[in-house]
């Protein structure tokens, strides 16, 4: 008895600890490391399997200005209410994690041309929703996302980085949207 109440307080805190050790503490998102892992896993399965795989990177737009206008904190709370909005816009087969300070990815398998341009309007749509509560006011956020769809034999960083092109296409034709990298589409839809 006392033993197997023992290993259950020790499965407890091993689950509890590898929680931890996958999740970004500040949203609660998946964390990079962990993205990077299921990221290679996605993209075999997706090679094995010849199903779709699109990604999505999302980066705040002039995220600096939260935080030199209103301080540190509210920007948190903004990073705290993107990654909610972007969860609850998102399939729970989907993985989204906290890619960087303000970026984040959302990792879409089986998901083609079309259903990748829907996820990505339903992200930029859920920013228009409403301002983002925070202690200095509410704050009219909005981003921007880079999207692309694996191409064949295509490895992780290769599909990061195409995503990423797109992302800055995104800012530079005036944030607030997004665009698709179709260049290596390879007609997986
Ligand atoms: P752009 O539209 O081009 O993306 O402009 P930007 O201001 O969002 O881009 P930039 O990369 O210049 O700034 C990102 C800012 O994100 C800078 C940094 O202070 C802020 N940031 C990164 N991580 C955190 C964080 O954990 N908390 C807060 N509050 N701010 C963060
Ligand atoms: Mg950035
Ligand atoms: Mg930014």
């Amino acid at each position: 008895m006392t033993f197997l109440a023992h290993s259950v307080v020790l499965d407890v805190e091993n689950a509890r600890l590898y929680r931890l050790a996958i999740t970004d503490g500040l949203t609660g998102l998946y964390n990079r490391q962990h993205l990077a892992e299921r990221l290679r896993e996605e993209v075999d399965r997706a090679h094995r399997y010849t199903q779709p795989l699109t990604l999505l990177l999302v980066d705040l737009d002039h995220f600096k200005r939260v935080n030199d206008q209103h301080g540190h904190a509210a920007g948190d709370q903004v990073l705290e209410e993107v990654a909610a909005r972007i969860l609850a816009a998102t399939r729970d087969s989907d993985l989204v994690a906290r890619y960087g300070g303000e970026e984040f990815v959302a990792l879409l398998p089986n998901t083609g041309r079309e259903g990748g341009q829907r996820a990505a309007t339903r992200l930029i749509e859920a920013m228009h929703q409403a301002p983002v509560a925070t202690e200095a006011g509410p704050l009219p956020i909005t981003f921007s996302v880079g999207g692309a769809l694996l191409n064949t034999r295509e490895e992780p960083r290769d599909l990061l980085a195409r995503a990423d092109a797109a992302l800055y296409q995104a800012k530079s034709q005036g944030r607030d949207r997004f665009v698709f990298n179709w260049l290596s589409f390879a007609g997986l839809s």
